[in-house]
């Protein structure tokens, strides 16, 4: 299957995202890249079932457009939100945090990454299995 075929959302689904900074398998698909037009980048993300990306922060912060199935959104010391189709998240800057698919589900949102001269996101580790269970 071709890796930009337009599978199970509104937009190819892309390449498959660096194991450096997911558990699971999920694909990007850079649908806005940084321009002169505007300190942004969007992105369409694509998360098999149990698939979540690392913790994670974002300088500047981040808008989340979900899509397509049921997904996860946990700040650092909080309970997690269930996510579904038309659900929209706003992630203010500098807070820990990460998103994914539950483990019964795929999971597709829309980012919106607000850019700044220290990048768009800081990487931190892996969330455990018993971090993502206890989300369920
Ligand atoms: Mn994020």
């Amino acid at each position: 299957m071709n890796s930009t075929q337009n599978t199970d959302g509104i937009f190819p689904r892309g390449q498959q995202t660096s194991p450096d900074y997911f558990t699971g398998t999920a694909w990007l698909n850079v649908l806005v890249p940084q321009d002169e037009t505007g300190h942004y980048t969007i992105g369409n993300v694509a998360f098999e079932p149990g698939c979540r990306n690392n913790w994670h922060t974002h300088p500047a912060g981040q808008i989340l457009l979900v899509t397509e199935g049921k997904g996860l959104y946990q700040e650092k010391g909080g309970p997690a939100r269930h996510l579904a189709k038309g659900d929209v998240v706003v992630i203010p800057s500098g807070v820990e945090h990460w998103h994914g698919a539950t483990a019964d589900s795929h999971f597709t949102h829309i980012a919106v990454t607000n850019l700044t001269a220290a990048g768009a996101v800081s990487w931190l580790g892996p969330v455990t299995d018993a971090q993502y269970l206890a989300c369920q």
